[in-house]
């Protein structure tokens, strides 16, 4: 990876849109001399006008994490024109977690517990390395392929930040998506880290149950449902044959105080999370 961007445009041809989100397109794009595939995150420079330190704070993460860990995506180059930033990341073929949770209706439990362990080590990896993510949700989870078994991969680094200092108080502004977003974050009294194991806990409900704990009329009532932590395990139909031991981690996960809730690597200690079976790996 370069260290300044080059000013080449045309080593990619851009091919179908993959995805979109909040400030960019991501297009499949093939890296003309080698044939090889990629993932280009295209992000127009007048739209960024002002906040070009997101994306230039999104590569600096990913300098510094990307490819230290399997389920990370990995960015493997950058460029920009005239018009656009463009970010070459390797390409997931399997699609994003959202469209796999809407196609099944939910997860089987101990393929959400898989699911759920492995990303736990990854937001492990990346608290370990001084950076919160901010923005964990579906959307931002991708499969490398598309086999059911497929390696899950972290994405979407645009309001990562990095955090040296093990204090939770640091961040203020409001960023991140609605129905992911801790009552921390609302409050404006500071976030950190803890924020990411909060969204961990939506995604895990989200797996079991096919909706999420705090979608309600409007973004007003869903911000007051956050703060006061305001969720059951309801309608009973979707939870009955969902764990005790799985409602637990959600609840702990969902904890108000931020100071009070799991670290990533307590997380990963949980029963719902430790009791789960690896895989059955031959000796070579
Ligand atoms: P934004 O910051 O605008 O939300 P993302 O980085 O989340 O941008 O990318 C938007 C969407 O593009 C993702 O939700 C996903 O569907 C798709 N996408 C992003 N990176 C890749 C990739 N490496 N491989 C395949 N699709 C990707
Ligand atoms: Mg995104």
């Amino acid at each position: 990876m370069p260290n300044a961007p080059a000013t080449v445009p045309c080593q990619y041809r851009t091919g179908k849109t993959l995805g979109s989100g909040t400030y960019a397109i991501v297009k499949e794009a093939v890296h003309i001399k080698t044939g090889k595939y990629y993932a280009c995150k295209v992000i127009n420079k007048k739209l960024m006008e002002g906040r070009e330190y997101m994306v230039r704070n999104e590569i600096a993460v990913l300098k510094r994490i990307s490819s230290g860990h399997r389920n990370i995506v990995t960015l493997h180059d950058y460029f920009e024109t005239t018009n656009n930033l463009y970010l070459c990341f390797d390409l997931c073929t399997g699609g994003e977690l959202f469209d796999r949770i809407c196609a099944k209706g939910n997860y089987h439990e101990p393929d959400a517990a898989e699911l759920v362990r492995t990303i736990m080590n990854a937001v492990k990896y990346i608290h370990d390395s001084g950076i919160v993510h901010r923005d964990l949700k579906p959307e931002n989870l991708l499969f490398r392929t598309p086999a059911e078994d497929a390696d899950i991969m972290i994405a979407d680094f645009g309001l990562s930040r990095v955090m040296e200092e093990e204090r939770f108080h640091l961040l203020t502004e409001i960023c991140g998506t609605p129905g992911y977003m801790a009552p921390e974050i609302f409050k404006k009294t500071g976030h950190g880290k803890p924020v990411d194991i909060w969204a961990m806990g939506v995604i895990t409900y989200f797996l079991l149950a096919g909706y999420t704990p705090f979608d309600r009329e409007n973004q007003q009532l869903e911000m007051q449902a956050i703060i006061a932590g305001d969720y059951k395990f309801e309608p009973e139909e979707y939870w009955v044959h969902v764990s005790e031991t799985a409602k637990a981690f959600i609840t702990e996960c969902l904890t108000i105080d931020p100071t009070s809730r799991p670290t990533a690597a307590e997380a990963l200690k949980h029963p719902w999370l430790s009791d789960v079976k690896p895989h059955f790996v031959p000796d070579p």
